[in-house]
């Protein structure tokens, strides 16, 4: 039997043999007391690799976002976001239900806002508006196509927004294709930034885990809140294991995974029936002009292959850890055929 090529994310990624060997050898501790020494390694390891004073493994992405939210806000404020964010679209209304804060969601093409739009959207200092308090942003977006944020439209943001006393939050889920497809450090394409996320879990290819990094002062704060939230966790050294053999062993290797996506691109992009977006890292959305996406998804799936519907005719693929240059060439190969019937 072929084995199934799972293209719906790189979430789906399993622990090699090497991270496992790392997860069961690891030596754990009682993290909610700060004595797992592998967790302290890869806190610090995370805040050194960016550059800040500290770091904290959260158990996902979402929480990671959700605690950055909590502790750059009070009750009542807004936070700008951009509509097609991650934050606001698939975090459940946590900000809402948790922060008790409102978001003011800006559309954008690719999902990168300029400081000029924000700018319009703060809330003017009078008595009866909410006041605006932070800013998110995503860097690569995961739902606009992996687009990688234009480092001086970012940088605009964090100097203006300092310079009106807002905060800006970064979920960099995927932050380690953004350096990679721009050739920079995650250090240099995320100084300024109040907080970062980003997550372990997807093309680094750990099965679970999240990491915050900020000021000493922000991250004492976010662990008081992962802990409100069910976070703190006890020996959870074997899953930080996996996390920091990730971030030594899968960094670098996520470039075939971006030769990969285009690869696949280019091969779609001769498809007449295909309108593929712009790739820039490891992830390929594209519209179907003839068929909806669940039945291509349906044919898909009779030939082992598993993508992802993101609208009625549109379509994600994303590359990975788990999916080899073959596995891209076969899939695309697929698409053509089905699409020609
Ligand atoms: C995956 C993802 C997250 C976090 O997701 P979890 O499933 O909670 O780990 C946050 N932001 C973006 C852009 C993501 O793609």
């Amino acid at each position: 039997m072929r084995k199934i090529i799972d293209l719906r994310s790189d979430t789906v990624t399993k622990p090699t043999p090497a991270m496992r060997r790392a997860m069961a050898e690891a030596e754990v501790g009682d993290d909610v007391f700060g004595e797992d020494p592998t967790v302290n390694k890869l806190q610090e390891y995370a805040a050194q690799l960016f550059g800040r004073e500290a770091a904290l493994f959260v158990p996902s992405g979402t929480m990671g976002n959700q605690i950055a939210i909590k502790v750059h806000t009070q009750p009542g404020d807004e936070v700008i976001v951009e509509e097609a964010s991650h934050i606001f679209n698939s975090e459940m209304a946590m900000m809402s239900a948790f922060a008790g804060v409102l978001p003011r969601p800006i559309p954008s093409e690719r999902g990168f806002l300029r400081w000029e739009q924000i700018e319009r959207a703060i809330r003017p200092n009078v008595y009866y508006y909410a006041q605006t308090r932070l800013i998110c942003l995503e860097n690569t977006h995961n739902l606009k196509g992996g687009g990688v944020y234009p480092l001086e439209w970012a940088r605009e943001i964090v100097e203006n927004a300092h310079q009106r006393g807002l905060a800006v939050h970064l979920d960099g889920a995927r932050i380690f294709n953004a350096a990679l497809a721009t050739g920079r450090s995650v250090k240099e394409i995320t100084e300024g930034f109040d907080s970062v996320m980003f997550c372990l879990s997807k093309g680094l290819g750990a099965p679970a885990g999240s990491m915050l990094v900020g000021s000493r002062e922000f991250i004492e704060k976010a662990r008081r809140v992962r802990k409100m939230l069910g976070g703190g966790m006890r020996q959870v050294g074997v899953l930080a294991a996996a996390g920091l053999y990730a971030l030594e062993h899968h960094v670098a290797r996520l470039a075939e995974d971006h030769k990969n996506a285009q690869l696949l691109a280019e091969a779609l992009q001769e498809i007449p029936e295909v309108h593929l977006e712009p790739v820039e890292t490891n992830i390929v959305i594209f519209e179907l002009s003839t068929i909806p996406a669940e039945k291509l998804i349906d044919e898909l799936k009779q030939r082992d292959i598993l993508a992802l519907a993101i609208g009625p005719r549109r379509i994600r693929l994303v590359t990975h850890l788990d999916v080899s240059r073959e596995d891209v060439l076969y899939a695309a190969q697929a698409i053509r055929e089905i699409l020609k019937q």
